[in-house]
């Protein structure tokens, strides 16, 4: 066995069909008196449902969610925080809403002020939400399979161009994961959510700082995100497949919140950054090719997501993203980059962007075989090494 460094992020997780019901105790908990709900425009009414249920603990409701979490829109629910004088968070949606409560707690975490710092610093950190050297604390309540509620990685938008990093100040303390809230997911997102899972693990599983807890957590999270699909087909209110899916979602996020990130990732960063591609679609469509172009430099890793998927041949190093591009077309998925707004004339910008900026990746990164990558996703093709 290699040796290893891990350092598991510390939330607490309550898990559950009707866990929604302890959210109450949960804020208690934080030591918590009044939240602020964040949400996106179209959950406005779920963070009505968690506003009354929190009743006199409920400080208000911000329901300005957007992706890739504008930094004047994080400004404005940290305002909006101070104004109604909430001292914790709970974002109850996909990725999003969950980014939006970690950029309000990062800015609240950087408007402490330095210990020799002078009176306006001090003044800035008055204004605090959160206790010293920490955050707002931020309660989560996902309803897609993003992940994000278990990782310390933030993104903030300012002048068009999105920047990602990691704090722990960022991490939710609480997660409520309650199956109930997904079942108005749509079907079409449900399959490229679960895709997205799929991806953190399946990166999880070739990242220089994998270790074996993160490939145990990495392979189940595939197993379950992947077996739950063909109930969800049948029927996108199966509770029980509902239940899978989000269970796998958080062994997968956080497999994503342990590791380097390594192609697939950097190439959906690119393409949802500078294209403005739908998030959970854009992972949905590179992965197979990702992984194919990993496949031959990451033996072990793509045998083990293949038997995960239950792949037959699994020994086939490209068995695992065949099996990617065929689940997503059987689930009726997209496949195409051109299916979800992708430019064609993009395509040489975006090569160029995941070929320059260096991060570990098993196989090398060739800005050729990279720019052909990205013309099979962009043509909907098969995946190939
Ligand atoms: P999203 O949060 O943008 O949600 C998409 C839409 O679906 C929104 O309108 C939302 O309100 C709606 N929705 C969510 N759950 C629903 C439900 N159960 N029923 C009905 N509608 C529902 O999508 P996402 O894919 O969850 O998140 C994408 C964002 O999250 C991206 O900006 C991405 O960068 C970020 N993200 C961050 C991390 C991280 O670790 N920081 C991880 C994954 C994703």
């Amino acid at each position: 066995m290699k040796n290893f460094t891990y350092t598991a992020n510390p939330s607490r997780v309550v898990f559950g069909v009707g866990a929604l019901q302890y959210l109450a105790r949960e804020i208690e908990l934080l030591g918590a008196r009044r939240a602020l709900v964040l949400s996106t425009p179209e959950q406005e009414d779920s963070a009505r449902r968690v506003a009354d249920l929190l009743g006199d603990r409920a400080a208000g409701i911000f329901a300005r969610a957007v992706m890739h979490v504008p930094i004047e829109t994080a400004r404005e629910a940290r305002d909006e925080a101070r104004r109604l004088g909430a001292d914790c968070a709970v974002a109850i949606g996909g990725g999003s809403t969950t980014g939006l409560g970690k950029a309000i707690a990062l800015l609240d975490a950087i408007a402490a002020p330095p210990l020799e710092g002078g009176a306006a610093a001090r003044a800035a950190g008055a204004q605090r939400l959160g206790a010293p050297g920490q955050g707002l604390p931020i309660l989560a309540i996902p309803t897609t399979y993003a992940g994000s509620e278990v990782t310390a990685i933030y993104g903030l938008t300012e002048g068009g161009v999105k920047k990602t990093g990691r704090d722990p100040r960022v991490l939710p303390r609480t997660v409520i994961y309650d199956p109930e809230l997904t079942l108005t997911l749509p079907y079409a997102m449900t399959v490229t959510s679960a895709f997205n899972a799929i991806a953190h693990a399946a990166e999880g599983l070739y990242a220089p700082d994998a270790n074996p807890v993160i490939g145990l957590m990495a392979e189940e999270g595939i197993r379950a995100c992947a077996a739950a699909l063909p109930a969800l087909r049948a029927d996108p209110k199966d509770l029980a497949a509902r239940s899978d899916a989000l269970y796998g979602a958080w062994l997968c996020g956080t497999v994503l919140g342990a590791i380097t990130m390594g192609l697939h990732h950097k190439l959906c960063h690119t393409l949802g950054g500078s294209f403005n591609l739908p998030h959970a679609a854009a992972h949905t469509v590179i992965l197979p090719h990702a992984l194919a172009y990993n496949a031959r430099a990451a033996e072990g890793a793509m045998s083990r997501v293949g038997r995960a998927l239950g792949v037959k041949g699994e020994a086939d190093p490209m068995a695992a993203p065949r099996a990617l591009h065929d689940l997503a077309r059987l689930y009726g998925a997209p496949t195409s980059l051109a299916a979800i707004g992708m430019p064609a004339d993009g395509l040489d910008r975006a090569a160029d962007l995941a070929a320059s900026s260096p991060y570990p990746n098993p196989r090398p990164l060739e800005r050729a075989a990279l720019r052909a990558l990205l013309q099979r996703a962009y043509d909907g093709a098969p995946p190939q090494a």
